[in-house]
């Protein structure tokens, strides 16, 4: 069965206080959600530990926005998988554009990653989209399709049953530009396309894909009636507890 999830992607934003107080807020509305929507927040490491206080017995999962490619040891500054599930996550985003771009994230380093955080009993969320470049000249079904090759496929069927995608045009990112509905569906199906030639239908139906990019309360209706597309990773509209629970009723 294809679950549908709303995730927020606090990035480097909010104080421990802060996160702590949007966690309750979150909580405090996600009650009349329907069953069949999965909640999600990834708050930055610091406050994970916190957060995760906050989330106990509410339906809401807490996940990551990254971990390591190495399991332990002389690392300075990372945090490992199994770390990240000592501190009660059971998500990671990994591939995010952000470090794709700034932190030199490759998709044989997030080979590593996924191997890892699956090995550690995580789901993870797995980011791919084009940049406006590649769009402009025409490439983005072959980027999206390349990056969801390069990772997806070292994995089983089984273990892709423990992934999710997340499908993020770059320079819809925090711009206030959102994929029409059109644009985000035919890559999703792209998407879908890509993992049916490796795992078969079944699976690749059952995968959750979500969109990513400026989404927001007045255009998630829109973009979730999609066949395709089956929930959202957001951003800044995730940083007011409204207007994310405001995304998930959008199903
Ligand atoms: C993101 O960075 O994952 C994202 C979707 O950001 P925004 O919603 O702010 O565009």
């Amino acid at each position: 069965m294809r679950k549908f999830i709303v995730a927020g992607n606090w990035k480097m934003n909010t104080t421990v206080p802060q996160g702590v107080e949007l966690a309750k807020a979150v909580v405090e509305k996600s009650q009349n959600l329907p069953a069949n929507v999965e909640l999600v927040v990834a708050p930055p490491f610091t406050h994970l530990v916190s957060v995760c206080q906050v989330l106990q017995g509410s339906k809401v999962a807490l996940s990551a926005q990254n971990c390591a490619d190495k399991e332990k040891g002389a690392f300075t500054g990372e945090v490992a998988a199994p770390m990240l599930v000592s501190a009660g996550c059971t998500y990671t985003i990994l591939g995010h554009s952000e470090r794709r771009q700034y932190y030199g994230e490759t998709d044989a380093k997030l080979v590593e990653k996924v191997k890892l955080a699956l090995a550690s009993g995580l789901k993870v969320i797995l980011c791919v989209g084009e940049n406006l470049d590649e769009r402009e000249a025409g490439r983005h079904f072959d980027v999206v399709t390349e990056q969801t090759r390069n990772v997806l496929y070292n994995f089983t069927a089984e273990e892709m049953a423990s992934i999710v995608i997340a499908y993020e045009p770059v320079w819809a990112i925090g711009t206030g530009k959102t994929a029409t509905a059109e644009q985000a569906e035919e890559i999703h199906a792209c998407i879908r396309n890509v993992i049916e030639q490796k795992v078969g239908q079944t699976v690749a139906q059952d995968m959750t894909i979500l969109y990513g990019g400026s989404c927001k309360p007045s255009n998630a209706k829109e973009l979730f009636a999609q066949p395709d597309i089956d929930g959202g990773l957001i951003g800044g509209a995730a940083l007011k507890a409204e207007d994310f629970i405001a995304i998930a009723e959008s199903f």
